[in-house]
């Protein structure tokens, strides 16, 4: 039986996305969203469970919607990449506020803001109880931080990849709408595949389908929700190879 004080999980990877850190902002940051992203992050790691964190940077600069008024894609993501390195600063400002040990690695050198990426690095940073916050997306242009966060999930050997979004969980309709929706406790990768759920973009599915790494998608916006996730409780919806 699995003892209730033992987190489920050792090393998670958390995602967060940059609108999720605008709150209820058009654009930029909400620093009351990121102290309460923080609080639940120290939950995790006074756990003892080793914390990196994927930020996005829609609340900043997304590529694609450069790229829609006729600019250079290329160049609007490497905007959408700087983005996520201001957002990163924040977080990592919010950690600390807390007492919390934590580095920004960027994927985009930039050495007087912060540490470059290098995966045995980080591996360290986590061993040794820092929170890793990963910047600059995967540095590639024509990808996402979803994609960056499945790929740093598998290469930094991360039990899970915890993907905090708005809602808590994926319903069979819009609860919104349908109050019959009930929530879908667990989903096989194809399914969400076929179905066409969109918890994340199909390149970052896959690469989660094909290492084998499990997708908790859950609310972060509720109190608690990230500890409860990590000791197991049934909160939000599981992404994992079918049963
Ligand atoms: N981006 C990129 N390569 C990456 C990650 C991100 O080019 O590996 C760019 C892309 O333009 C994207 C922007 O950075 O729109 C912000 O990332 P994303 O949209 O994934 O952020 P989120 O939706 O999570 O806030």
């Amino acid at each position: 039986m699995e003892d209730p004080a033992k987190p489920r999980y050792r090393r998670i990877l958390l995602k967060l996305s940059g609108e999720a850190l605008g709150g209820s902002r058009d654009y930029g940051i909400d620093f009351k969203v990121v102290r309460d992203v923080v609080r639940q992050v120290r939950q995790v790691h006074e756990l003892g469970v080793e914390t990196a964190l994927v930020v996005g940077g829609g609340n900043i600069f997304r590529g694609r919607e450069v790229a829609a008024s006729g600019f250079d894609r290329a160049t609007g993501d490497y905007m959408g990449m700087l983005g996520t390195v201001i957002n990163a600063l924040a977080l990592q400002d919010g950690l600390e506020k807390l007492g919390l040990p934590a580095r920004t690695m960027t994927a985009i050198q930039m050495n007087q803001v912060a540490e470059p990426y290098i995966r045995r690095r980080a591996m360290r940073h986590l061993e040794k109880g820092r929170v890793v916050i990963l910047a600059g997306g995967s540095g590639n242009p024509y990808f996402t931080t979803d994609t960056t966060a499945a790929l740093r999930a598998v290469e930094l050997e991360c039990d899970v990849l915890m993907k905090a979004t708005k809602v808590d969980g994926v319903y069979t309709a819009d609860p919104k709408s349908d109050p019959s929706a009930t929530k879908l406790l667990r989903l096989g990768y194809m399914e969400v595949l076929n179905r066409g759920i969109e918890i994340m973009d199909n390149t970052a599915l896959t690469l989660c389908m094909d290492n084998g790494m499990p997708i908790v998608v859950f609310d972060l916006l509720r109190d608690g929700n990230l500890v409860r996730a990590v000791q197991g409780d049934e909160v939000g919806t599981m992404v994992a190879a079918s049963v």
